[in-house]
């Protein structure tokens, strides 16, 4: 089984799981790299995973469904096209491969993530929740279930892999180390990005609990460093998250 980002837009990634012949497409906004890429690589698309309705996720549907008319379309009743209603829990199989849907609004209100478990361990293609070392902004979701969402994530085991759609990885290490600019552990992965000429994605959840502010958010230094900056206390986890989404915003 392989796992391919293709470039689309300006820092899109369309991930491709393929096995054999067959391929299954993530947030296809683009149809146009994802037909390119099937043809070259000789493989027939069989299913489309949406994780929310924005349009650069969901834009190339209808035209990737015109060259393979038997690909079932998965994603929540607000995806328009799509072919199976996928709802929280929905398993998926995909060759030996099993995915699990899970809810993670936040970014969206009905956004999903799709948890794929191969022989290689957990995949999870989380569209716009998760960046590496940040999140998505809050459009017609809620920060309470952003944050809920990345709770869930942080209870998978560390070594479960992440492929967000978008390379936003060296703008949001600029971000983290302004909040916790002794952090050696960013300081190094924000020089790599900054430095990589290939994809930075997928991300390891260890390496995340690492670098990502939005998982470290119930650390005291992080805490301390985000009261400092609004100047004002945070009661809670939920309280200093909303805070550093509010401080990237302004970034
Ligand atoms: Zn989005």
């Amino acid at each position: 089984m392989t796992i391919t980002p293709v470039k689309a837009f300006n820092d899109n990634y369309i991930w491709i799981i393929g096995e054999g012949s067959r391929a299954v497409c993530i947030d296809p906004g683009d149809p146009a790299p994802a037909a390119e890429y099937l043809s070259r690589s000789g493989q027939v698309l069989e299913q489309i995973w949406i994780t929310h309705h924005h349009h650069d996720h969901c834009g190339g549907i209808d035209a990737l469904r015109r060259a393979y008319p038997e690909a079932a379309v998965y994603g929540n009743a607000d995806i328009e096209a799509a072919t199976r209603a996928a709802d929280n829990g929905l398993q998926i199989r995909f060759g030996d491969a099993l995915a699990t849907v899970w809810a993670t609004p936040g970014h969206t209100a009905h956004h999903l993530s799709y948890l794929l478990e191969n022989s290689d361990g957990l995949h999870v293609f989380c569209g716009d929740t998760l960046f590496s070392a940040g999140c998505g902004r809050v459009f017609t979701g809620t920060i309470e279930a952003l944050y809920e969402s990345f709770q869930r994530y942080n209870s998978l085991p560390e070594h479960t892999l992440f492929y967000p759609a978008h390379e936003y990885t060296a703008a949001n290490l600029r971000f983290a180390a302004h909040i916790e600019p002794d952090n050696a552990d960013i300081c190094a992965a924000l020089q790599a990005a900054e430095q990589a000429s290939a994809p930075t994605l997928p991300v390891n959840l260890a390496h995340e609990r690492a670098v990502n502010p939005f998982l470290r958010a119930g650390l005291p230094q992080v805490k301390a460093r985000v009261e400092a900056l609004i100047g004002q206390p945070c009661d809670s986890g939920l309280a200093v998250f909303a805070a550093l989404r509010e401080l990237k915003n302004r970034f």
